[in-house]
């Protein structure tokens, strides 16, 4: 998974992405608020926390800064575990929040 910087793989970004719109997004957000959004998916989605939108294009270290730019979250803050389920793409400006508590 992760390599020793904290980055991801393609296919794993990929994988956690895909997981994100198609289970977790809708776990967390109510399906009408979702689908009044009218985003295409594969491309956009809203942060987990702040619900602002996350460009899939602008994965962090590609485009860090911006405000689209995301990275992943270890939603239980245990940076070990690497479980999908507990893998969320996340605003990095709101994973750094996140960690700082
Ligand atoms: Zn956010």
């Amino acid at each position: 998974m992760a390599d020793k910087r904290g980055s991801w793989a393609k296919p794993e970004r990929n994988l956690i992405w895909k997981d994100y719109i198609d289970n977790k997004m809708w776990i967390r957000f109510n399906e009408e608020y979702l689908s009044n959004l009218d985003w295409d998916w594969k491309q956009k989605a809203p942060c987990p926390r702040c619900k602002k939108i996350m460009l899939k294009a602008q994965y962090e270290g590609f485009q860090s800064g911006q405000p689209g730019s995301w990275n992943i979250d270890h939603w239980d803050n245990n940076s070990k575990n690497n479980n999908l389920m507990n893998l969320f793409p996340m605003h990095t400006t709101c994973n750094n929040k996140k960690s700082n508590g």
